[in-house]
């Protein structure tokens, strides 16, 4: 089931493939202020659905991960990152994080959100 997502004013659209299982809340100090529910994707797996030029990139610390948001309103969109399940980042693995609370007539309350603990992690 394809789910379409879109930030506060809509020049930031896309779509993923499929429901996620579960949802990632991440306790790093960029997370906690963003308050994004994260859902991990392949590139595959997601389309952006708007202009790129509506999407603005902020990165920080080790600089290997790409948070897009919104240039007009500011809505956390999608994150482009290395794969980290190993622990060191694995580029030739890209993941799509995409921010699920943009997902569009979608029940985000009856998905798990699991709590990572980012804020000791890195
Ligand atoms: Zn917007």
């Amino acid at each position: 089931m394809v789910i379409k997502a879109s930030c506060h004013c809509k020049a930031t659209t896309f779509e993923v493939t499929e429901a996620p299982a579960a949802v990632t809340f991440c306790t790093c100090s960029f997370c906690s202020k963003r308050g994004s529910l994260w859902a991990y994707y392949s590139p595959a797996q997601f389309k952006l659905t708007s202009p790129a030029e509506n999407v603005t990139v902020y990165e920080w610390g080790s600089k290997t991960v790409k948070h897009g948001f919104c240039a007009v309103c500011g809505c956390g969109t999608f994150t482009e990152t290395p794969d980290w399940s190993t622990g060191e980042p694995d580029f030739d693995n890209p993941k799509i994080s995409v921010n699920s609370r943009l997902f569009d007539d979608f029940d985000l309350d009856q998905i798990e959100v699991v709590v990572i603990d980012g804020k000791n992690l890195w």
